[in-house]
């Protein structure tokens, strides 16, 4: 996968690619980020990429020329990128859109700055994305966001290809909960059932905890995940209160 990026802080992602999942994809050839500066699609001496919003009001908007330029220079290289751009009220970017961008050979996102960006630019995009109801000061931010979500998912990005599975969103639940080593700390133990070396039983048991926590902290997510018939035999249960001994009594599951 190839990413280019249109913004006027190029090094703003220098730092971004030298840690992590990140680094290893980039270093392994998975994927490529070249940041392209539009300071360098300008005419002026000054290098402007902005100007002033006709009609009036405040601030300033990156101006339409350094942006089609950039983009006629991408394709005069033959690059044909699936392209977004950064704003406010844009898609909202989630785990679904991470996958789908996953998929592409070659995106290009567009950073925007100021008050944002001449709305002839938008001839040039395939998606508007925003990675929720704030105002940032510009698109990079949200860029990194986004790469670091992409990048991840990958194949062979991840040491272990099977934690994109059990993540939370991929199934439409949270993720379970996780304990590490040591049993006992400060007089919180880790449930037993995960230390009893019964695979079958742990699975249930990490389903009923994704079920629990989903209910509880996301329950707009219950409405759209797939459950199967356990799934909502489990989610009953804890609907009425009931433990997850309860259910294995009850259901005479062993
Ligand atoms: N005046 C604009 C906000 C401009 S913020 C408005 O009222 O909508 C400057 C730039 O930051 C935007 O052009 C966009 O590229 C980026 N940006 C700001 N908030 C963002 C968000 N939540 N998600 C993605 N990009 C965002």
């Amino acid at each position: 996968m190839k990413i280019y990026i249109f913004t006027i802080f190029p090094e703003y992602f220098e730092c971004f690619k030298n840690y992590g999942i990140v680094s290893k994809a980039i270093k392994q050839g998975k994927v490529e980020i070249e940041t392209v500066n539009l300071r360098d699609f300008t005419k002026d001496r000054h290098r402007t990429v902005d100007d002033v919003v006709y009609g009036g009001g405040p601030g300033m908007l990156l101006k339409p020329e350094p942006i089609f330029e950039a983009y006629d220079y991408l394709k005069s290289k033959g690059v044909n990128p699936y392209t977004l751009i950064t704003e406010p009220w844009g898609e909202k970017f989630n785990q679904d859109k991470a996958k789908a961008l996953s998929k592409k050979e070659e995106i290009l996102i567009i950073c925007g700055r100021y008050e944002g960006v001449d709305e002839r630019v938008k001839v040039l995009v395939d998606e508007e994305v925003s990675i929720g109801d704030f105002i940032l000061s510009g698109g990079e931010p949200a860029v990194l966001v986004i790469m670091d979500a992409v990048i991840r998912l990958l194949p062979e990005v991840l040491s272990d290809e099977k934690s994109k599975e059990i993540d939370s969103f991929s199934d439409g639940l949270i993720g379970y909960s996780n304990y590490t080593r040591p049993y006992e700390y400060r007089g919180m133990k880790v449930p037993d059932v995960l230390l009893s070396g019964n695979h079958k039983l742990i699975q249930l048991y990490r389903r009923w905890d994704q079920l629990q926590k989903t209910l509880k902290k996301r329950p707009d997510l219950l409405e759209k995940a797939n459950l199967s018939d356990i799934d909502k035999k489990m989610l009953n249960y804890i609907i009425y209160g009931k433990s997850f001994e309860d259910f294995l009594k009850e259901e005479k599951v062993d």
